[in-house]
């Protein structure tokens, strides 16, 4: 459980800190122990360089998130020096881009050291390809919220390169996007396993072609992607206001988009919101499949609880799964991290896990927004009002006025991507209509959102008065 909290500390730190300071300094350290009493959190780097550099810039950052993680609110963060520990050297082979597990491998330790450091390895294991093999289609949940990515990604990999290409996949943080990336590599992997399969972050395609310009490595960067077969490319919103990354991309997209290579790519947005992105960039991005993904329902959020506690050998009851979920609403990671929360503090403090102690554990910890009351429909209805003349009781009369019938489906898109409630509900609550109504307004909302890209950047502009 330890290895979890050091895993979702290196997720937040990588969001709050940035992914290159994750891998080149986080990525060294191990979290060694846990004195619960002293509230003392004992980490260990490979060598001092490392250790006081971390100790310098980050043990505000560590002290904040490992204390939220951990609950606990003055945390004291202590490096036991390698050095002393092993009274012998320690060398350390740095990689030049270390992956994830890859790294303390990578470090010759003295025996002692090295047990602990693989007992918190990363799960899953990566290599050249940067596939992080324990994301697969067959431990993701599928739910409305996510089935047409989903589907998209899982018949990609059926014919790459023909179907939908490139495949866009974009949805807010934390809602799977880098989960079913790694999934369409792995499961690709499987049916060819000589596939040049390349999974990159645009983050690091980008560092990957400064440091070629700086060292007079563009040939080999070239070549590098001209012989890949599926490319995917996660979080493409970084490449944004780089314009000689842009013009580098746009001709490795073109070519092996021409050699019929399948391409994803993912993204916090959707292309035509991606700001500082060169127009023939933009259109190129969006020229295959564009689809969405957002926060699942309660029922699909039980589900990926219970799967994540089964894949870490734990289970959890319905009645916790269903208070954690109905807890965190804005996405999954939180979702896993307060899951691994509750699970490690209860077998830290070798309690069972009850509902009393996960809401003990949870109440103090989750940021400020998490603790905001779920956003209920008079809500939605009121800032809606701001932007269209209708009432509450407008929406819920019979009246079959046009534009008043397509402000009522609005409202129940919204009340459908930002609440927990179910289609019959917010039948109920506009006017006793059926949910089979509902579900058809929810659908027609979607294509014109994906279709007329004024509408969808007004919808962007509404939900985000609401959940403000
Ligand atoms: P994103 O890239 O969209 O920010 P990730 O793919 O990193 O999100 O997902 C965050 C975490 O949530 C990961 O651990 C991932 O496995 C998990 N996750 C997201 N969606 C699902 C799902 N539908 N089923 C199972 N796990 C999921
Ligand atoms: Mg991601």
């Amino acid at each position: 459980m330890l290895a979890g909290i050091w895993d979702e500390f290196l997720t937040i730190a990588r969001e709050e800190a940035g992914s290159r300071i994750v891998e080149t300094w986080f990525k060294a350290v191990s979290l060694s122990k846990w004195d619960a009493i002293q509230k003392i959190i004992y980490l260990k780097a490979p060598n001092p360089f490392v250790k006081d550099w971390i100790r310098n810039n980050y043990t505000n950052l560590m002290q904040l998130h490992l204390g939220r993680l951990l609950n606990i609110d003055s945390l004291k963060v202590v490096f036991i020096d390698g050095l002393e520990v092993a009274r012998e050297p320690v060398t350390v082979t740095y990689q030049s881009q270390p992956a994830s597990g890859t790294f303390l491998a990578a470090t010759t330790v003295p025996a002692v050291q090295k047990r602990s450091s693989t007992a918190l390895k990363v799960q899953g294991s990566k290599n050249a390809s940067h596939i992080n093999s324990s994301y697969v289609f067959s431990n993701f949940i599928v739910g409305p919220s996510n089935s047409l990515a989903y589907a998209a990604a899982h018949a990609v990999t059926e014919n790459p390169g023909r179907l939908y290409n490139p495949l866009f996949i974009y949805g807010g943080s934390g809602l799977g996007k880098t989960h079913l990336l790694h999934a369409i590599g792995n499961e690709i992997k499987v049916s060819n396993k000589n596939a040049a399969v390349l999974y990159q972050t645009a983050d690091r395609f980008v560092n990957e072609f400064i440091s070629a310009i700086r060292f007079d490595k563009m040939y080999k960067f070239q070549a590098k992607y001209k012989d890949i077969d599926v490319l995917l490319i996660d979080d493409v919103q970084f490449i944004s206001n780089k314009e000689q990354t842009q013009e580098a991309f746009f001709h490795i997209f073109n070519a092996l988009y021409d050699a019929k290579k399948q391409i994803v790519f993912s993204s916090d947005t959707f292309p035509q919101n991606i700001q500082g992105l060169a127009e023939r960039l933009r259109s190129r991005l969006a020229c295959g499949l564009v689809t969405d993904m957002y926060m699942p329902s309660l029922e699909t959020k039980v589900a990926i609880l219970k799967k994540k506690a089964e894949q870490s050998d734990g289970t959890v009851s319905d009645e916790i799964a269903h208070f954690i979920a109905s807890r965190v609403i804005s996405n999954i990671r939180e979702l896993e991290g307060a899951l691994v929360r509750v699970m490690a503090f209860a077998s830290l403090t070798k309690q069972p896990v009850t509902l009393e102690l996960a809401n003990r554990v949870l109440n103090k910890s989750l940021p400020e927004d998490y603790k905001k009351p779920m956003l209920d429909f008079n809500g939605i209805v009121k800032r809606l009002n701001a932007y269209y003349p209708y009432s509450l009781a407008d929406l819920q009369a019979k009246g079959r006025n046009k534009e008043l019938a397509f402000v009522r489906q609005i409202a129940m898109f919204f009340m459908k991507k930002l609440t927990d409630k179910s289609l019959r509900d917010i039948g109920i609550y506009l006017g006793g209509r059926d949910h089979s109504t509902v579900m058809h307004a929810i659908d027609k909302v979607e294509k014109l959102v994906a279709s007329d890209e004024a509408f969808a950047q007004k919808l962007q502009r509404i939900e985000q008065d609401i959940i403000k």
